[in-house]
């Protein structure tokens, strides 16, 4: 099934150096996809997502049953990459009581005040729960390492903000999924990978089309000058921070409908990996059932 080798050359595998090059924006990811017209290809893809989608409710309620791990997903991209859209489709048919999405904006002064990771932390989601993380820790190796002078803000003890400085956040970050997901935690990375021509379109479109009006923010437009630093620090990062126990994804992102199923895909197959059963119940609370079916057959 063409699905399931399209979610394996998606994952970045852990210790290979990463060319964002290598990794085609639009449908080219795989040889057997050229074979297919694009039209039957978003048929496709619309019908992946639905299933996945459905897949997906009924996986996260067994996570839910079982209550020993969570579910963390992380999302970076460029702006106007889809994250958000991508956040509402993929988890559309999850139960919200069992689901949590943060958005990481600029960190405050409160925040400022601690270590890079601790905002993080405490927006983790609890066992048996999906927590969303649009942007992440990561911003904090990726916006920062383009803007160095962000650092400054960040009250560090002195010393130099060169190579090393950077390996280190990556051996930070590492150790730190490493702890979580030795706690339980199943840690999915995505990366949105949208053209810079596509990312053009979709500005102009929020410049043109009234109602994406609000959408638009100059200050996307200042980052898009950075495009190349933006790249090497996310080709760095990936390399760095792609483990076994923390995977990477790079995901095409120029047609949001593939993004959308191949995300989806990637987060149902995950969860299934787990292999979870319904709790079996212990010998008193089967009794226990048995009683009160009794009570209430009697009323
Ligand atoms: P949208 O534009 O769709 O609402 P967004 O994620 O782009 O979503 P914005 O408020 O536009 O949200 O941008 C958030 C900004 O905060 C980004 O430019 C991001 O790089 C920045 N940011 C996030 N985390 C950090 C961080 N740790 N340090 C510095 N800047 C950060
Ligand atoms: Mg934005």
């Amino acid at each position: 099934m063409i699905h399931r080798k399209l979610l394996k050359v998606l994952r970045v595998p852990p210790g290979s150096k990463v060319d964002l090059d290598d990794f085609d924006p639009g449908l080219d990811i795989h040889p057997e996809l050229r074979a297919i017209d694009k039209d039957d290809l978003k048929a496709l893809a619309s019908e992946k997502l639905r299933e996945n989608v459905a897949e997906l409710a009924e996986a996260q309620e067994l996570l839910y049953a079982s209550d020993t791990y969570s579910l963390l997903i992380v999302l970076q991209a460029m702006d106007a990459a889809g994250k958000d859209g991508t956040i509402k489709h993929v988890m559309s048919g999850v139960n919200p009581q069992a689901c949590q999405v943060f958005a990481f904006k600029k960190p405050s002064d409160e925040e400022l005040d601690h270590n890079f990771l601790w905002r993080y932390m405490r927006a983790l989601p609890e066992r048996g729960r999906i927590g969303i993380f649009n942007r992440s820790y990561y911003e904090d190796v990726l916006v920062v390492k383009v803007h160095p002078e962000l650092l400054d803000r960040q009250k560090l003890p002195p010393g130099k903000r060169d190579k090393a400085f950077w390996e280190k956040r990556y051996d930070d970050i590492n150790r730190f999924e490493r702890h979580l997901v030795r706690n339980g935690t199943v840690i999915l990375k995505f990366f949105l990978n949208v053209s810079k021509g596509e990312q053009k379109r979709r500005f102009l479109e929020r410049l043109e089309n009234p109602e994406k009006h609000w959408k638009f923010s100059a200050a996307d437009l200042a980052e898009r000058d950075h495009w190349d630093q933006y790249r090497r620090a996310f080709e760095d990062c990936f390399t760095a921070t792609s483990t076994k126990w923390a995977p990477w994804h790079i995901i095409p992102a120029d047609y949001k409908w593939a993004a959308r199923a191949l995300v989806s895909g990637v987060i149902s197959r995950a969860i299934q990996d787990l292999d979870l059963r319904f709790p079996e119940l212990t010998p008193e609370r089967k009794k226990a059932l048995a009683q009160a079916r009794r009570k209430l057959a009697a009323e």
